[in-house]
Protein backbone atom coordinates (compact mmCIF):
# COMPACT_ATOMS: atom_id res chain seq x y z
CA UNK A 1 0.00 0.00 0.00
CA UNK A 2 1.35 3.43 -0.37
CA UNK A 3 2.14 6.27 1.94
CA UNK A 4 -0.43 8.45 2.44
CA UNK A 5 1.48 12.18 1.89
CA UNK A 6 0.91 13.82 5.63
CA UNK A 7 1.05 17.57 6.21
CA UNK A 8 -0.18 18.09 9.46
CA UNK A 9 -0.61 21.59 8.85
CA UNK A 10 -2.73 20.97 5.73
CA UNK A 11 -4.77 18.73 7.87
CA UNK A 12 -4.93 21.20 10.31
CA UNK A 13 -5.85 24.27 8.09
CA UNK A 14 -8.39 21.78 6.46
CA UNK A 15 -10.27 21.18 9.90
CA UNK A 16 -10.18 24.91 10.58
CA UNK A 17 -11.96 25.33 7.30
CA UNK A 18 -14.83 22.60 7.86
CA UNK A 19 -15.31 24.71 11.04
CA UNK A 20 -16.69 27.38 9.19
CA UNK A 21 -19.43 24.98 7.97
CA UNK A 22 -22.45 24.62 9.93
CA UNK A 23 -25.19 22.75 10.02
CA UNK A 24 -28.26 23.77 8.11
CA UNK A 25 -30.85 22.63 10.82
CA UNK A 26 -28.84 24.03 13.39
CA UNK A 27 -27.02 26.55 12.48
CA UNK A 28 -25.30 27.65 15.53
CA UNK A 29 -23.23 24.35 15.55
CA UNK A 30 -20.53 23.80 13.17
CA UNK A 31 -20.37 20.16 11.66
CA UNK A 32 -17.66 20.00 13.68
CA UNK A 33 -19.52 20.66 17.02
CA UNK A 34 -21.66 18.23 15.73
CA UNK A 35 -19.20 15.01 15.64
CA UNK A 36 -20.19 14.71 12.00
CA UNK A 37 -16.36 14.91 10.53
CA UNK A 38 -14.96 11.55 11.13
CA UNK A 39 -11.69 11.98 9.40
CA UNK A 40 -9.59 14.06 6.88
CA UNK A 41 -7.05 11.98 5.06
CA UNK A 42 -4.77 14.00 3.01
CA UNK A 43 -3.35 11.50 -0.22
CA UNK A 44 -1.66 14.71 -1.85
CA UNK A 45 -1.39 17.89 -0.93
CA UNK A 46 -1.74 20.59 -2.47
CA UNK A 47 1.76 21.26 -3.94
CA UNK A 48 1.28 18.69 -5.87
CA UNK A 49 -2.29 17.03 -6.85
CA UNK A 50 -4.54 18.33 -4.05
CA UNK A 51 -6.34 15.08 -3.47
CA UNK A 52 -8.26 14.92 -0.14
CA UNK A 53 -10.61 12.35 1.17
CA UNK A 54 -13.45 13.31 4.40
CA UNK A 55 -15.32 10.69 6.13
CA UNK A 56 -18.76 12.15 7.35
CA UNK A 57 -20.99 10.12 9.60
CA UNK A 58 -24.65 11.16 9.99
CA UNK A 59 -26.30 11.63 13.29
CA UNK A 60 -28.97 9.84 12.58
CA UNK A 61 -29.24 7.33 9.06
CA UNK A 62 -31.05 8.95 6.75
CA UNK A 63 -30.65 12.65 7.66
CA UNK A 64 -31.81 14.56 4.51
CA UNK A 65 -28.87 17.37 5.84
CA UNK A 66 -25.84 15.37 5.00
CA UNK A 67 -26.98 15.57 1.32
CA UNK A 68 -26.49 19.69 1.95
CA UNK A 69 -23.41 19.15 4.49
CA UNK A 70 -21.83 17.43 2.08
CA UNK A 71 -22.20 19.82 -0.77
CA UNK A 72 -21.01 22.44 1.17
CA UNK A 73 -17.61 20.54 2.42
CA UNK A 74 -16.67 19.61 -1.03
CA UNK A 75 -17.39 23.56 -2.12
CA UNK A 76 -15.16 24.72 0.77
CA UNK A 77 -12.30 22.20 -0.58
CA UNK A 78 -13.11 23.55 -4.41
CA UNK A 79 -12.49 27.08 -3.06
CA UNK A 80 -9.49 25.82 -1.11
CA UNK A 81 -7.85 24.61 -4.37
CA UNK A 82 -7.90 20.48 -4.30
CA UNK A 83 -8.65 19.38 -7.41
CA UNK A 84 -9.91 15.68 -6.08
CA UNK A 85 -12.43 15.49 -3.23
CA UNK A 86 -14.00 12.28 -2.20
CA UNK A 87 -16.35 12.36 0.63
CA UNK A 88 -17.32 8.95 2.13
CA UNK A 89 -20.49 8.56 4.32
CA UNK A 90 -19.35 6.21 7.23
CA UNK A 91 -22.67 4.28 8.47
CA UNK A 92 -20.45 2.43 10.82
CA UNK A 93 -19.74 3.23 13.41
CA UNK A 94 -22.62 4.80 13.82
CA UNK A 95 -22.55 8.66 15.64
CA UNK A 96 -23.49 8.58 18.98
CA UNK A 97 -23.97 12.01 21.15
CA UNK A 98 -20.29 11.53 22.78
CA UNK A 99 -18.81 12.83 19.45
CA UNK A 100 -20.37 16.09 20.16
CA UNK A 101 -18.31 18.20 21.64
CA UNK A 102 -18.89 20.01 24.79
CA UNK A 103 -18.21 23.21 23.54
CA UNK A 104 -21.41 22.00 20.98
CA UNK A 105 -23.78 20.96 23.63
CA UNK A 106 -23.22 24.42 25.63
CA UNK A 107 -23.97 26.14 22.08
CA UNK A 108 -27.05 24.37 21.73
CA UNK A 109 -28.54 25.05 25.10
CA UNK A 110 -27.60 28.68 24.68
CA UNK A 111 -29.56 28.67 20.89
CA UNK A 112 -32.45 27.47 23.14
CA UNK A 113 -32.27 23.28 22.16
CA UNK A 114 -31.76 21.09 25.15
CA UNK A 115 -28.55 18.90 24.32
CA UNK A 116 -28.66 15.43 24.56
CA UNK A 117 -29.00 13.53 27.25
CA UNK A 118 -27.97 9.93 27.82
CA UNK A 119 -30.33 9.15 30.59
CA UNK A 120 -33.40 10.50 27.67
CA UNK A 121 -32.32 8.49 24.77
CA UNK A 122 -36.42 8.25 24.18
CA UNK A 123 -37.37 11.62 24.93
CA UNK A 124 -39.38 11.48 27.66
CA UNK A 125 -40.87 14.37 30.09
CA UNK A 126 -38.58 15.93 32.18
CA UNK A 127 -35.72 17.21 30.06
CA UNK A 128 -34.47 20.09 31.21
CA UNK A 129 -35.43 23.57 29.81
CA UNK A 130 -33.12 25.39 27.94
CA UNK A 131 -34.33 28.69 28.95
CA UNK A 132 -34.96 28.81 32.57
CA UNK A 133 -33.39 25.13 33.95
CA UNK A 134 -36.45 23.74 34.99
CA UNK A 135 -37.43 20.16 35.22
CA UNK A 136 -40.79 20.78 35.17
CA UNK A 137 -41.46 19.85 31.49
CA UNK A 138 -43.62 17.54 29.14
CA UNK A 139 -43.45 15.86 25.10
CA UNK A 140 -45.33 17.04 23.12
CA UNK A 141 -43.97 15.51 20.13
CA UNK A 142 -41.36 12.76 19.45
CA UNK A 143 -40.60 15.03 16.09
CA UNK A 144 -39.70 18.19 16.60
CA UNK A 145 -39.05 20.84 13.95
CA UNK A 146 -36.60 18.62 12.31
CA UNK A 147 -36.25 14.66 12.80
CA UNK A 148 -33.44 14.75 14.63
CA UNK A 149 -35.41 16.76 17.60
CA UNK A 150 -38.47 16.59 19.64
CA UNK A 151 -40.32 18.98 20.79
CA UNK A 152 -41.13 19.79 24.59
CA UNK A 153 -43.03 22.15 26.54
CA UNK A 154 -42.04 23.67 29.81
CA UNK A 155 -44.66 23.88 32.66
CA UNK A 156 -42.51 26.81 34.42
CA UNK A 157 -41.86 29.22 32.36
CA UNK A 158 -44.40 27.64 29.18
CA UNK A 159 -41.39 27.96 26.61
CA UNK A 160 -41.93 25.42 23.95
CA UNK A 161 -38.51 23.87 22.98
CA UNK A 162 -36.33 21.43 21.07
CA UNK A 163 -35.01 18.66 22.52
CA UNK A 164 -31.67 17.32 20.38
CA UNK A 165 -32.38 13.39 20.17
CA UNK A 166 -29.53 10.87 21.30
CA UNK A 167 -28.04 7.91 19.36
ZN1 LIG B 1 -38.57 26.76 31.26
Amino acid sequence: MKALVTDPNEIQECYALLATIHDPEIPVLSILDLGIVRNIELLHSLQTEGHIRVTITATYTGCPAMDTIAALIRMELLKKGYKTIEIISAIAPAWTTDWMSQEGKEKLKAYGIAPPDKRFAIPVDGIECPQCGSSNTRLLSEFGSTACKSLLQCNNCAEPFDYFKCH
